[in-house]
């Protein structure tokens, strides 16, 4: 009865036991406005062909991938934003939509920054599904905000402008809202993406704070040496997984090549180039 009346007041969509934090079952989505790539048989393209793999409970996963990889429309399908033309999405066993557990930020440039909000406010949207809508929040909820905003070391930002704010500092106000909102799943479109390296250690430095709370987190990023170092597993993604595991056995030189094509070259000494990396350039 307990776990009943649990299940009833509890917020969103309950999860299944056993399930995995997230599962893709042979899952495709093709945009309507053609990209080179695999054509369907309607003459649209494929951003992303065939995708199945899972991931548990607490693991840190690097995305890696050339620009138009289908790595952001990954991030999409499992926010549920965006539906998959074939296959399946599962959060703790469950369709996307409904969940409150997952904390998305997108890409940089994805962000109205100019929006006139402050820190705290950016924060506290990450307490509306716990609060529901129109509904006022609670001492209870600003002190959640507040000790997010400590825990990821921005607690002197408060009352700032979001605007205002570096690149790396944004991108801890946005982990902030995710804890906030007590999420179990965290996916950051390249937030490393034009942070100097003691911004980048900052943002690791969070996220191995979350490692004790069995937060999962998925990262976007162009960065291979960050990937192949400071994460659990690595997704080289090229419209098709062409590897998934531990990184040395995914970032190998065949699968690289396979992935970046013609912007990887292999040296003479046997060394990888890439002359690809990300065409969005450095984001302040
Ligand atoms: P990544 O994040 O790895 O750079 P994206 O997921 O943004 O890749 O894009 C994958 C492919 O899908 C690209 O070829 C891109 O041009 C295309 N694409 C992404 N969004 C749209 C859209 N809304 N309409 C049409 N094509 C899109
Ligand atoms: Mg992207």
């Amino acid at each position: 009865m307990a776990e009943l009346v649990r299940q009833i007041t509890q917020r969103g969509i309950v999860h299944s036991p056993g399930k995995p934090t997230l599962e893709l079952q042979s899952v495709s989505v093709a945009y309507a406005a053609g990209t080179n790539g695999i054509t369907t048989t309607r003459g649209e393209q494929y951003a992303l062909h065939n995708v199945t793999f899972q991931v548990e409970r607490g693991e840190r996963i690097a995305i890696v991938g050339p620009n138009g990889a289908g790595k952001s429309t990954l991030f999409k399908l499992i926010v549920g934003t965006l539906r998959p033309g074939q296959g399946e999405v599962n959060i703790f066993g469950h369709d996307p939509n409904g969940h409150i557990c997952i904390a998305y930020v997108p890409q940089r440039s994805q962000i109205d920054w100019s929006f006139p909000v402050t820190v705290e406010d950016v924060v506290m949207m990450g307490r509306v599904g716990r609060i529901g809508f129109f509904r006022w929040p609670r001492r209870n909820d600003w002190t959640l905000v507040h000790q997010a905003l400590a825990r990821v070391n921005a607690a002197h930002l408060a009352k700032k402008q979001i605007g205002e704010l570096s690149g790396g500092q944004q991108q801890r106000v946005f982990i902030a809202r995710a804890l906030a909102q007590e999420a179990e799943l965290l996916l950051l479109d390249e937030p490393l993406t034009g942070l100097d390296v003691p911004s980048q250690e900052a943002i690791f430095t969070v996220l191995d704070g979350l490692r004790p709370d069995g937060v999962t987190v998925l990262v976007a990023t162009h960065d291979l040496n960050l990937a192949a170092e400071r994460f659990d597993r690595v997704m080289l993604l090229n419209r098709q997984v062409v590897g998934f595991g531990p990184a040395t056995a995914v970032l190998s030189p065949d699968n690289l090549l396979l992935a970046y094509g013609g912007h990887m070259h292999r040296l003479h000494d046997g060394e990888l180039l890439l002359t690809d990396t990300c065409c969005t350039g450095h984001e302040g």
